[in-house]
């Protein structure tokens, strides 16, 4: 019996209850909760109308742990699925620990009043979860989850040694809107406008933000201008392998949008500090949310695809080698499905199949873990059956000079 419980009905949410409705065999008692019941409610009537099967909904303030222990205590799930924001990973970690509840996400905890986000405040969580005998799953989306799952799968069976890890990451879908981001706002904004950081020889080098970039070519999609970001399943996987000379991450921006970045931050609408407004406190990033577009409603006019991948090059058989993996995921396709746009499926499938992981006894074991630490050949099937299909090149200019 899997029972399980999702929190946080956005975009993601909208993806993880049509995936997990659709593999009920495995998940057989569904909640959603999130901040607003009114939000699961209408994601848990078009789950009904799509595959049939109910949903049960509720309300939860996830910012509060007594709040979160009543829900578990009344609905006793065995996961938690946390789709909500990177903000709640602790209270909700919390919650588990008090209440016997094993946990997952796909984003790791950023404090609301720094725009910071790092593994320590959640692997802080080890020793807590492994005497709970608790499994914690960190970081299961895309990029973290299936770049990760990618590399690990990589190192598991065609290298002997993996030493320059790219991680590459294009949305070439164009959703008609002039400015919007494909994630929560807020996060999203936090997360591209900060300095760009990656790894090589032992160390950190921090760069200006988008200072490095080139033109990547991406399969279907073509040449894109590509941009080194920091990006955090970094942190962990050159901690989980350590013969990683250099690890970086690429993103592909279109100049419209650089364009518009750089005016929200130069007007100071990317602040994350209060300031005062007609007697009122508010910060203004989160209210330059309230009237940029939901990324939940971009599904509908979404086209193109994103394509992202790993490529790597490393020793086999002391010869040297590449390897590209990727996935490409089209707008539209995900919409029809799910009714929700690319980038919210490419996150909701991969935490749906770390989910089905768990329940399988697959990924299971007390304590917590970056995905990359599980096995990936579970995982990679479940992609090619669950909408996320991936292929292979062997051997290829990677276009990134060693
Ligand atoms: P959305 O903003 O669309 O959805 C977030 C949901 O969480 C909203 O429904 C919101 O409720 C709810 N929520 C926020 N605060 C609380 C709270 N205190 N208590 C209860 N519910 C709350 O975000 P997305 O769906 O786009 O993203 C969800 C998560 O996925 C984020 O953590 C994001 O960082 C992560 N992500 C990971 C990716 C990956 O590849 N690993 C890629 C993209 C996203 P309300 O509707 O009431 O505001």
């Amino acid at each position: 019996m899997g029972k399980v419980i999702i929190i946080g009905a956005g975009g993601v949410g909208t993806v993880v209850a049509n995936k997990v409705a659709q593999n009920n065999e495995v998940f057989t008692d569904i909640m959603l909760a999130s901040r607003t019941k009114s939000k699961c409610n209408i994601i848990a009537e078009d789950v009904k109308r799509r595959t049939g099967v109910t949903i049960k909904t509720a309300q939860v303030d996830a910012d509060s742990v007594p709040e979160l222990v009543a829900l578990f205590r009344e609905f006793q799930p065995e996961l938690c699925i946390n789709v909500a924001l990177p903000y709640q990973d602790l209270t909700i970690m919390d919650a588990c620990l008090e209440c016997g509840v094993n946990y997952l996400d796909t984003a790791n905890y950023e404090p609301k009043d720094e725009a910071k986000f790092e593994y320590s405040w959640q692997w802080a969580y080890q020793d807590r979860f492994k005497e709970a005998g608790l499994t914690a799953i960190l970081g299961c989306g895309f990029d973290p989850g299936v770049t990760s799952i990618f590399t690990a799968y990589a190192a598991k069976h065609y290298f002997d040694e993996i030493r320059y890890l790219d991680i590459v990451d294009c949305n070439a879908g164009d959703h008609g809107k002039a400015f919007a981001t494909n994630f929560n706002p807020e996060i999203n904004i936090r997360e591209v406008t900060q300095k760009g950081k990656y790894w090589e020889n032992g160390k950190w080098i921090e760069t200006e933000p988008h200072a490095i970039h080139k033109p990547l070519n991406y399969p279907n999609i073509g040449p894109k201008e590509s941009y080194v970001i920091y990006h955090e399943e970094l942190e962990s996987l050159v901690k989980n392998f350590p013969t990683l000379k250099r690890a970086r991450f690429w993103m592909t921006f279109g100049q419209e949008y650089l364009t518009h970045l750089r005016v929200i931050q130069n007007i100071g609408m990317a602040r994350i500090d209060e300031v005062e407004y007609n007697g009122q406190k508010i910060v203004p990033i989160q209210f330059l949310k309230a009237v940029l577009p939901d990324p939940g409603d971009l599904g509908e006019n979404y086209t193109g695809e994103t394509s992202i991948g790993c490529r790597i090059r490393g020793i086999k058989d002391g010869r040297e080698r590449t390897y590209y993996v990727y996935n490409n995921c089209s707008h539209q396709a995900a919409f029809e499905e799910t009714g929700a746009q690319g980038v919210s499926y490419t996150t909701g499938v991969p935490a749906t199949i770390g989910a089905m992981m768990f329940f399988q006894g697959l990924w299971r074991k007390p304590g917590v873990f970056n995905v990359e630490e599980f096995n990936p050949d579970p995982f990679m099937e479940q992609l090619n059956i669950q909408g996320l299909p991936w292929h292979e090149l062997f051997d290829v200019d990677l276009e990134l000079e060693i």
